[in-house]
């Protein structure tokens, strides 16, 4: 179970706009979660927010293309979206 601070970071992400929309200069974007996987447990996975098309459009989107294509289509890492996420959020890694 995600603890009490980890459910108001997924609150306050959800309220983010698209996180690959913003490294691109278009604010603005409303996104969903996309939860990244590391190991240990989904529920505890860090949470970055990406809007549909590139969450999960078909050849758009870290589902449809895959993370590593994604990465390298959009030259910028999953991680480093974590990262900027983070800091908009003021929580720190
Ligand atoms: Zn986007
Ligand atoms: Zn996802």
């Amino acid at each position: 179970m995600p603890t009490k601070h980890e459910k108001e970071i997924f609150r306050r992400t959800a309220e983010l706009v698209c996180s690959l929309c913003r490294h691109q200069g278009n604010e603005g974007t409303p996104a969903e979660l996309h939860h990244i996987r590391r190991t240990g447990k989904r529920s505890n996975a860090p949470v970055i927010p990406l809007c549909p098309y590139h969450h999960r459009g078909s050849n758009t989107s870290i589902h449809g293309m895959g993370r590593k294509r994604f990465e390298r289509e959009y030259a910028i890492t999953e991680e480093q979206l974590l990262v900027q996420t983070e800091e908009l959020l003021n929580v720190g890694a």
